[in-house]
């Protein structure tokens, strides 16, 4: 079978670079286009030279659409409204787009719901086997706890340049232990505390956020009851991990009819 063709949106970014050179390790995906925002320095520049694996003569360009039309899926780690308007182009396309894009709002998550009625999408706040196998160990801790004697509190810490918080790593392990505890994690969650609090309310999942240096990506979930404590642990040492996550949903998603899914079904832990 011939190799899947895959675009690299926000081909120059941090992850952008780490997809591409993912793309070359993984066999049975080829990069078929490096798509950078209108005006960014790199367009013209090989993506290939830019990720620091030599020429792979695949030139960054600006015209998404015509890198979409011959290829079979996108990577896209970009931003909200970017992933929104992707979405939409994909899936008037017909290719997979895998989205690992954070921080989207209510409405923006509708919208691209709305796209993946016509087309193909894996959407993931966190692309890395590690981190979905932790989500299934928290819903699990979470279900077996009882809320009313263990409280769990969701810790991150990346590095200086990222612009949301708490990260989507976060709100996927907070969504677990809702899940497990059978809340809505928006109306049951305490984002930030400053200042007279008040006591912890009970039965809430609350978040905490650390940023600095050149953090990849940390994230505990401390679940503490009277007297003991547990903690899960991830810690992200480098961003392939993603990236071969994104490749994976990419190949796995290929042929499958029009939806939404995410990497516990890529990785079959649903
Ligand atoms: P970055 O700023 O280094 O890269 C984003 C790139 O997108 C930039 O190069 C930017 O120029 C480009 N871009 C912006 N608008 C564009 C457009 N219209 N067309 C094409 N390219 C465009 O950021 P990053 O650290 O690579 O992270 C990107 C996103 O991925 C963030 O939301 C981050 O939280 C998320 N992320 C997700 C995972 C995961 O596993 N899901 C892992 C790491 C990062």
């Amino acid at each position: 079978m011939a190799d899947m063709g895959l675009v690299v949106v926000g081909a120059a970014g941090r992850m952008g670079q780490a997809l591409i050179r993912a793309i070359d390790a993984i066999d049975g995906a080829q990069l078929a286009a490096a798509v950078e925002r209108p005006g960014a320095d790199e367009l013209g520049r090989d993506a290939g030279e830019l990720a620091g694996l030599g020429r792979l003569n695949v030139p960054i360009t600006d015209d998404a659409e015509a890198a979409f039309s011959r290829a079979s899926g996108v990577l896209d780690f970009t931003a909200p409204a970017v992933s929104v308007g992707f979405a939409e182009m994909a899936a008037n396309a017909g290719i997979v787009h895998v989205i690992g894009t954070t921080g989207c709002t209510p409405e923006q998550d509708r919208e691209i719901a709305m796209s993946a009625e016509r087309g193909t999408i894996v959407k993931s706040g966190n692309m890395s086997l590690g981190v979905n196998l932790l989500g299934v160990l928290v819903e699990q801790a979470a279900r077996a706890l009882e809320a009313a004697d263990w409280d769990i509190e969701v810790l991150e810490m990346h590095h200086r340049h990222k612009v949301d918080a708490p990260s989507g790593t976060a709100y996927l392990l907070g969504e677990a232990a809702a899940r497990g505890r059978g809340i809505d994690l928006r109306s049951e969650s305490v984002r930030v505390r400053d200042g007279q609090t008040g006591p912890r309310p009970r039965g809430t999942v609350g978040f905490a956020t650390l940023r600095g240096g050149s953090v990849v990506g940390e994230h505990s979930v401390i679940i503490a009851g009277e007297g003991e404590s547990i903690e899960l642990t991830h810690r992200a040492l480098d961003r392939s991990i993603f990236a071969r996550g994104a490749v994976k949903a990419a190949l796995w998603a290929n042929g499958r009819p029009p939806g939404l899914y995410s990497m516990l079904d890529v990785l079959g832990l649903t």
